[in-house]
């Protein structure tokens, strides 16, 4: 028994935990969740625990229904929202086993730890993420109603959600997940939290964590929260901006000292493959209709391919050096929104970067005027591309990329495409109240 599983089964003990719940993710991204008995753990520990996996949207339908959730002992942590009560309730995440014991290629998790091998293999001991997720709060999820009007930085008595803010702090702290700051976001009833960064596959952890802790608590409050990239028509979305770096042992491989941009060959690489392959991997980063109603200009999301340090319309934004920051050198891609699987999206992405630095893509010069305002002409010239305008569009893009198919696993993959597919055709058939109001009176 490992040194981590002998700590969990100690504290178990300790905190009287009476159940603890294993945790993983559907290939959309849906955390999922069974419990067993604290004298099931020990063996569950050791042998992982059985479950019928036929109806996890992804998995197998028939053939490998008898799965297996083998708990990481570093992930162990005790709920708080449930802590209150004299038995308490641990969770774990569990990679996923078919019943021959070998890792589950249907298991996000899975996809996670093999982009990250790749990159151990290329000599980066950690690609550190620091995800910005976005959310609104409502009154309930039956209707977009919001708590206040408030806008960026507010702090006065029109922003109620500061109590809550708070509240998500001292929740996410106690769940092992640091956070650096917090404010109210620039659309009404719109929050921001940021967690410190992490490594990768803990982060990946920690931003599932985060979306089920911060609904948790809004539900204490009476309110509703939510990750929908573009709930209110004619207000800023929520995004998910991505912090990246890639390090070799504790120093940073982004990091030039000598070039005009503090950006090392690496990271120029890095970014260079993000911005090539950005098309391909946007049904992953913004995965629903919905998602690209954000994407569209004016509203500091991302719509054009191009890099930028200070301008917020580019895809990529590479914040200015200051110095003896190096460790903070870092590339901050804009497009994500919170409700992609961080799994597949963190992996997705960790490729198209390394695939830049082994094929030594050369980086475009950045682009420091408003995207938003340059005319289709003028982008063609500089040779800006745009990202889809759909999730038909992306879901496409994605079927023809060799790269996602190697990053995910064609396993993955093609379930994804075939979801996604379905899910936009399912939207093109609708017949929507704008167009009712448009064309209904004058046609
Ligand atoms: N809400 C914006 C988005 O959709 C980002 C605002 C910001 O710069 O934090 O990405
Ligand atoms: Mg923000
Ligand atoms: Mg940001």
């Amino acid at each position: 028994r490992s040194k981590l599983a002998s700590e969990v089964l100690a504290r178990v003990e300790q905190e009287n935990v009476e159940f603890i719940r294993l945790w993983f993710t559907d290939i959309l991204g849906q955390l999922k969740s069974f419990a067993i008995g604290r004298e099931e753990l020990a063996g569950a520990l050791e042998d992982g625990m059985g479950f019928d996996g036929s109806s996890i949207t992804g998995f197998n339908r028939i053939e490998e229904s008898d799965m297996v959730a083998l708990p990481d002992p570093s992930t162990f942590a005790i709920l708080p929202w449930r802590s209150g009560e004299t038995h308490k309730v641990g969770r774990m995440f569990c990679d996923i086993l078919t019943p021959d014991r070998k890792p589950y290629e249907g298991d996000p998790r899975y996809v996670m730890r093999r982009a990250l091998e790749r990159a151990k293999q290329m000599g980066f001991d950690h690609y550190y993420l620091g995800p910005e997720l976005e959310f609104f709060l409502f009154k309930s999820d039956q209707a977009p109603e919001v708590l206040d009007r408030g806008g960026y930085f507010d702090l006065t008595t029109l922003d109620v959600g500061s109590d809550f803010r708070r509240d998500c702090v001292f929740t996410l702290r106690e769940l092992g997940i640091p956070v650096e700051y917090t404010h109210h976001e620039v659309g009404p009833s719109q929050h921001e939290i940021d967690m410190r960064f992490a490594d990768g596959l803990q982060m990946a952890d920690n931003t599932m964590t985060y979306r089920i802790a911060v609904k948790e608590v809004a539900q204490k409050h009476g309110f509703y929260a939510t990750f929908m990239p573009k709930p209110l028509y004619g207000e800023n979305g929520s995004g998910m901006h991505t912090h990246q770096s890639l390090f070799r042992g504790d120093e940073n491989a982004f990091f030039d000292p000598n070039d005009e941009y503090y950006l090392s060959d690496v990271a120029k690489a890095f970014i260079a493959g993000q911005l090539r392959h950005a098309r391909e991997l946007s049904a992953l980063f913004a995965p629903s209709v919905n998602s690209y109603k954000r994407l569209v200009p004016g509203y500091e999301a991302p719509v054009y391919v191009a890099w930028s340090r200070r301008n917020r319309s580019a895809l990529i934004r590479v914040p200015v050096y200051h110095p003896g920051k190096e460790k903070a050198t870092r590339a901050e891609i804009r497009c994500p929104d919170p409700s992609c699987n961080p799994y597949l999206t963190f992996a997705a992405l960790l490729h198209a970067g390394l695939e830049g630095i082994e094929k030594g893509y050369e980086l475009p010069a950045p682009i420091e005027r408003n995207l938003y305002d340059l005319t289709e002409r003028e982008r063609q010239q500089m040779g800006v591309d745009h990202l889809p305008e759909s999730l038909g569009e992306a879901v496409e893009e994605m079927a023809r990329s060799e790269l996602v198919e190697r990053a995910l696993g064609s396993h993955i993959f093609s379930r994804y495409v075939d979801l996604k597919r379905e899910e936009w055709l399912e939207y093109r058939v609708q017949v929507t109240p704008w167009e009712i109001q448009r064309y209904l009176p004058v046609t």
